[in-house]
């Protein structure tokens, strides 16, 4: 029997099946190695197993549930993974798919947030914060030269994000 890969409605379906790395997803065999050796599994619900399973069998709900996004991009599972299947990437393409769906877990919405506010997804804060204090501490400026002390850099943030209509499929001002 051929196994389904993921099959949405829209402009990328099929998006997994046509990608030459990606297509190796149709080799797993349910073994579990992936999950076996997955350090987020052992304090989240994220089972990488069933995800791989759930990509294959079509089942949309692998993109609203939040297991996706407990991934930390570690790659041990795409290293052992004796079929050699990119399990990392699969993630990544599903995390796509979920965004141009739609769905971003709530506190992924907040670090959107901040990045749009502050170009940081961590900001530091204000000069008064206790991390610029702490870096006055340690003789590094209180304010580091990233977009912190370049806030017109953020207007470059926002062009591409408007460019991808990314406020349109997430909210985020
Ligand atoms: S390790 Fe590879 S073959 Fe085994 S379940 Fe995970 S993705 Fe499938
Ligand atoms: S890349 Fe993600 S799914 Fe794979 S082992 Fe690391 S945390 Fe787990």
């Amino acid at each position: 029997m051929t196994q389904k890969l993921i099959n949405y409605s829209g402009d990328y379906a099929d998006e997994i099946s046509i990608d030459e790395e990606l297509k190796k997803i149709r080799g797993c065999m349910q073994c579990g190695m992936c999950s076996a050796v997955c350090p987020s599994g052992s304090f989240t619900a994220l089972i990488t197993r069933k995800i791989m399973r759930k990509a294959l069998a079509g089942v949309q709900s692998v993109l609203s549930e939040p297991d996706i996004w407990y991934c930390t991009t570690c790659f041990n599972c795409y290293e052992r993974c004796p079929r050699t299947i990119p399990v990392t990437n699969v993630i990544l393409r599903l995390r796509n798919m979920a965004v141009r769906e739609g769905y971003l877990p709530d506190n992924l919405k907040n670090v959107i947030k901040n990045l749009t506010n502050t170009g940081h997804a961590v900001p530091l804060g204000g000069p008064d914060s206790k991390w610029a204090k702490l870096r006055e501490y340690h003789k590094l400026k209180k304010i580091p030269p990233t977009v912190h002390s370049f806030p017109e850099a953020l207007d470059e943030l926002f062009t591409l994000l408007d460019k991808i209509k990314f406020n349109a499929r997430i909210p985020y001002r």
